[in-house]
């Protein structure tokens, strides 16, 4: 990818609405449905409140929530309305999250017809007990259908979003997940751990004693097998999380938020960077909608960051990713020198031409570099 690619902004929507909500989730989104029409006035609103502020796009994803259950009008006016206020470039790659159960053969039809060119289906799991476990809407079955149809209809850009160490989990459950989901090919993969986040109901559950979270060494084990099963199926770990079969899938949303390459998030909560300043939306829909009505940006908070904070931001979001970052970036923190000394010992980081990368063992720390690079 050129560095004008790695450059170009990126636009993201917020679609906060579900049909019910999986018990593990934190995102925003509400179940009510009929609060749908004003979301999209709403967000017609919000458009046009931007329009002309960001250079063209080359990505535009459609998150949430669940976009995949907005009927076809509802879909063709959305973007009919960003195509016509925001440009974009003739390649953007458009990416539509789509849960298993929403996806029909016209769906799918009438997504590629609206210019849809990379579907990033939520998957999950494909054992039964893992689906009802999280509260899934789907079924395994329904979710192997989607797949396939999503071939027949043509796209050749698939995402496949996953999820491991669920309590109790063994190595073998979680390989055989992985070995169905290469079954159908996905160009990319991202392989989220279960986090029992307070305030969600598998939260309360953990906190009642109810269950219990997979032992640390057990997560462990699960990610170094992700990572080395997937790498010995061709496919580049490229991200803590993330994984691709080749650098022409990996996914240009993402790589814009770990670049500091600015972003325009519209919807509420949908998040926002420009020029070194960062805001984000109201986690209401009333709020969001109320501040749209009254002609001001519907933005929650907003914060400059210091020439430091993008520094230490950059290095710290640059190690989460296979390319690493320039040792310059790295030496002049307190700890810079000592810790790349300590690291490359340990086997967790490895040095290439100038820059800095951890190694697989590495990612299993990467949350805790903040600590250790500070005084
Ligand atoms: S479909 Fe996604 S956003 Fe909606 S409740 Fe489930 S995990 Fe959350």
């Amino acid at each position: 990818m050129s560095n004008r690619k790695n450059s170009l902004p990126g636009l993201y929507i917020h679609i906060p609405f579900c049909k019910s909500k999986c018990l593990y989730c934190d995102f925003y989104s509400l179940t009510d449905l009929s609060l749908l029409p004003a979301w999209l006035e709403a967000l017609q609103q919000e458009v046009l409140l931007y329009k002309d502020t960001f250079a063209p796009f080359d990505s535009l994803y459609l998150g949430g929530g669940t976009p995949s259950l907005l009927d076809g009008f509802q879909l063709a006016a959305m973007l009919d309305s960003l195509r016509r206020h925001f440009s974009f470039y003739p390649d953007t790659e458009i990416t539509l999250e789509a849960n298993p159960d929403d996806v029909t053969r016209e769906k799918l039809h009438l997504w590629r017809d609206l210019g849809v060119n990379r579907l990033s289906m939520g998957v999950q799991s494909f054992a039964e007990p893992d689906l009802i476990f999280l509260g899934r809407r789907h079924t395994a079955r329904q979710t192997e259908q989607a797949l396939e149809w999503v071939r027949i209809a043509g796209f050749t850009n698939l995402g496949v979003d996953l999820i491991y160490g669920l309590p109790g989990q063994s190595a073998g459950d979680w390989r055989k997940n992985l070995e169905r989901a290469l079954e159908f090919r996905p160009e990319h993969l991202s392989c989220y751990q279960l986090t029992l986040e307070t305030g969600t109901p598998l939260g309360a559950r953990k906190a009642q004693g109810r269950i219990k979270p997979l032992p640390e060494e057990a997560e462990r084990e699960l990610f170094l097998l992700t990572s080395r099963f997937l790498e010995e199926h061709g496919y580049i770990h490229y991200e803590i999380s993330n994984f691709a079969r080749g650098e022409a899938y990996y996914s240009r949303n993402n790589r814009k938020y770990w670049r500091h390459v600015p972003y325009l998030g519209l919807g509420p909560a949908a998040h926002s960077f420009q020029g070194g300043k960062r805001w984000w939306n109201h986690r209401s829909l009333d709020r969001y909608c109320q501040a749209l009505s009254d002609g001001v940006a519907p933005v929650a908070g907003r914060e400059t960051l210091s020439a430091g904070q993008l520094h230490l931001e950059s290095l710290y979001l640059g190690l989460r990713t296979k390319e690493g970052v320039d040792l310059n970036l790295i030496r002049p923190q307190p700890r810079g020198d000592t810790m790349l000394g300590e690291l490359q010992e340990a086997g967790l980081i490895k040095l290439h031409h100038g820059r800095a990368a951890l190694t697989r063992e590495g990612f299993l720390v990467a949350d805790r570099l903040p600590l250790w690079f500070s005084d």
